[in-house]
């Protein structure tokens, strides 16, 4: 140990010792490769961290590529990925090389020039955890610091990498266990600390935030954003101040509160900024978790659907804002938080600017979490507004479904009015260019709801709001179903332009000083707009919907704009036919870089095959019909699709030769049979007679769509 990391190492411990916490030395901060004050410059030629900056602005001052010559943009190189799911992440580049991770938490490093690959990392995910991960195998980036890089793995790991050779340095689990917890997001490092928190709020998972040491892999601390249960102590002031606002036995299914997004350093006030997801189970009546049946008031569940903020070197709270008390909609907070210095009411201040599900964007203070502003930027009827003091929604009592009974159509949806896709936002202008989702989502209550210990677990009676085979309902809900990009005025509160798209999840955006905003989308392009009016300025075929952000970089003199192109996530797997509203879904795993003047191509896609339904004869029952569609609701559905309707990632029931037989099934379903493809035995929750039911659904339902198919439907 040198005289410098012995001196930064013994005032971490003093720090910690101070605090009454034994945790481990922290190592120094690196002091070459990546380096703290490389990230907070932000070089214009690199992109070393998921949101570029520290403030997570995705605004790059390069201009080479702009409004003027953006037509003359080509294809530089492509690399076919290994891996056919959804690709959500944004490249990093530093020192030539461009960092990629695709589906199945791997690694690739690219010459960033000429897109030679140097080396590739895969973590082997064991394909089981795709029964636990609720949307899709995908993995949203990694982080570059001193001499690696680190990517989180699905199956609950963070592993730091060699950034010369790929090679691993460490290895560390960052989850409690592997049945409820998943990790999609990208760490973020400041000051040695690498954080990063987990998915799992639709199983049985209690959100947190920790920080690993980027040299030893060490846990140094972890924030717990829900509380345990009270018979164990409470780990700090704050779970205890927490647990006053939590009803019934909520420990017992975790509390959710997950931090699976966006985790945002700010220098300034050396502050985390975190977003967590929604309360477990989605619907309250479940297990009382707001107390709600108890005496008619709601308990605010912190700090679940918040953005929280702890100290960096320590962890410990210091304050939190909560977007959506009482959330049984599904309105996770994860939405990328973005830093900026905003003039508001004739006064600078120093913001968070954050747009989560819900339908408002907001505007926070950063150093002490006072809500300075909310707007409605979306159609919105779970709330009839927000306090203009403190930022809290009025609750529209016809939302609380557990209490009325009735199926409620919530605005937003669960997908989010925006959801993970980066937001950019260019200083500069005060713009925000926000991907948007239009549509809405139908909950029904299962109070009787019982949690397992296999599936998705949220309370709701998804067969009561399956899509049923009716031409006329599924098209006014394919109609309500579409996408935009949102050009919105931070300081002026109101919208400036928008791009309406046929369908929604389209990918982040990316704004630069060219006057320009970059977007992929789902319909299969990749869109440069003009960034002052929205007008489309060029577009390029990607023969793949894109989700993932765009990123821009400069080697040479030459400026390369990057993407992650490949269609997935929870709407390809979830929404069954509501999936395919941009056009036929397909997965071409591609990392695409484009310059001026190139004109590379692309070789032809396959073309899309047609595959008529050819189920057998319908000969169950009624009651089998229905026991099936409950059954296949609350197993199936997240995966295979609404209403037996799949995207293109996972199978296709109505399609399966499985189903010709009656016991074929029971291999698959129960004894596991294709677990190595993330197909888990579902043995602990269903029996033969139950797989027979779901084979009868399903039957019946391909059976349906084939006489719609007849009929032209
Ligand atoms: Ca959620």
């Amino acid at each position: 140990m040198n005289i410098r990391s012995f001196v930064v190492a013994t005032t971490a411990a003093f720090l910690l010792a101070s605090c009454g916490d034994s945790g481990p030395e922290a190592s120094a901060p690196a002091t070459s490769g990546v380096t703290d004050a490389m990230i907070a410059a932000a070089p214009e030629e690199e992109w070393l961290t998921y949101g570029r900056d520290y403030a997570e602005r995705r605004f790059s001052p390069l201009d080479d590529i702009n409004a003027g010559n953006v037509g003359q943009l080509g294809l530089a190189w492509f690399a076919d990925l290994d891996t056919a799911r959804g690709q959500e992440a944004t490249p990093l580049m530093h020192d030539g090389v461009l960092y990629v991770s695709t589906a199945w938490s791997k690694v690739q490093a690219h010459d960033a020039m000429t897109g030679e690959l140097l080396w590739s990392y895969d973590p082997e995910v064991p394909r089981e955890t795709l029964a636990v991960a609720c949307c899709d195998a995908v993995n949203r980036g990694v982080a570059l610091y001193g001499d690696k890089v680190y990517v989180a793995t699905l199956d609950g790991d963070l592993v730091a990498l060699n950034q010369s050779d790929g090679s691993v340095a460490w290895r560390s689990q960052v989850v409690p266990d592997r049945e409820n917890y998943t990790i999609t997001g990208a760490p973020r490092i400041a000051k040695g600390k690498v954080l990063i928190g987990s998915g799992g709020a639709e199983y049985k998972a209690r959100g947190f935030l920790a920080a690993f040491d980027w040299q030893t892999g060490e846990e140094l601390w972890r924030f717990h954003t829900v509380p345990g249960n009270p018979a164990d102590g409470f780990e700090n002031d704050a779970m205890e101040a927490a647990a006053a606002t939590w009803g019934g036995n909520w420990w017992e299914l975790g509390g959710g509160g997950t931090v699976w997004d966006s985790i945002t350093y700010d220098p300034t006030t050396n502050l985390v900024l975190f977003g967590t997801a929604n309360a477990e189970p989605w619907n309250p009546g479940v297990n009382d978790r707001m107390g709600s049946s108890e005496d008619g008031t709601f308990g605010d569940n912190l700090y679940t659907s918040s953005i929280v903020a702890v100290d960096l070197d320590t962890g410990e709270y210091a304050w939190h804002f909560q977007q959506t008390p009482e959330d049984r909609w599904d309105y996770d907070s994860n939405a990328q938080i973005t830093i900026a210095d905003l003039e508001i009411d004739g006064e600078m201040r120093h913001v968070a600017i954050h747009v989560p599900k819900n339908g408002y964007v907001y505007v926070i203070d950063a150093a002490t979490g006072e809500f300075l502003s909310g707007t409605g930027w979306h159609p919105i009827n779970w709330s009839l507004g927000l306090d203009p003091e403190t930022g809290r929604p009025e609750i529209n009592p016809e939302a609380r479904y557990e209490l009325t009974g009735e199926l409620w159509v919530s605005l937003p949806g669960a997908g989010g009015a925006h959801s993970w896709h980066p937001q950019s936002y260019d200083p500069t202008t005060g713009m925000l260019y926000i991907p948007a989702n239009n549509g809405g989502f139908p909950y029904v209550a299962d109070n009787d709801f019982e949690a397992g210990e296999i599936g998705f677990s949220t309370g709701l009676d998804n067969a009561a709001t399956a899509m049923p085979a009716i031409p006329e309902v599924r098209q006014s809900n394919l109609d309500a179903t579409t996408g935009a990009l949102v050009a919105w005025d931070v300081a002026a509160g109101k919208e400036a332009w928008r791009v309406d798209y046929t369908g929604p999840w389209n990918g982040g955006t990316l704004a630069t000083a060219g006057r320009l905003v970059f977007q992929g989308t789902a319909d299969e392009r990749f869109v440069a707009y003009d960034s002052a009016d929205g007008s489309e300025l060029w577009s390029f075929a990607t023969q793949s919907g894109v989700i993932a952000a765009p990123m821009t970089y400069s080697i040479a003199g030459d400026q390369y704009v990057a993407i992650m192109v490949g269609w997935g996530g929870v709407w390809d797997i979830a929404p069954g036919i509501l999936t395919a509203k941009s056009g036929t879904p397909r997965n071409i795993s591609r990392l695409m870089v484009f310059k001026l003047g190139a004109d590379g191509q692309l070789p032809e896609a396959p073309a899309l095959v047609e595959r008529p339904l050819d189920p057998p004869p319908f000969t169950g029952t009624d009651e089998q019909v229905t026991a099936g569609a409950s059954l296949y609701g609350r197993y199936c559905s997240i995966c295979h699709g609404d209403a037996a309707i799949a995207g293109v990632l996972n199978p296709d029931l109505r399609h399966s030769g499985a189903i010709n037989i009656p016991g074929s099934m029971n291999a698959i379903v129960l004894d596991g049979a294709f677990s190595h493809n993330g197909m888990v035995s579902f043995a602990e929750a269903l029996d033969e007679g139950n797989v027979e039911e779901i084979r009868q659904y399903v039957i019946f339902r391909a059976n349906e769509d084939k006489a719609l198919e007849a009929a032209g439907g």
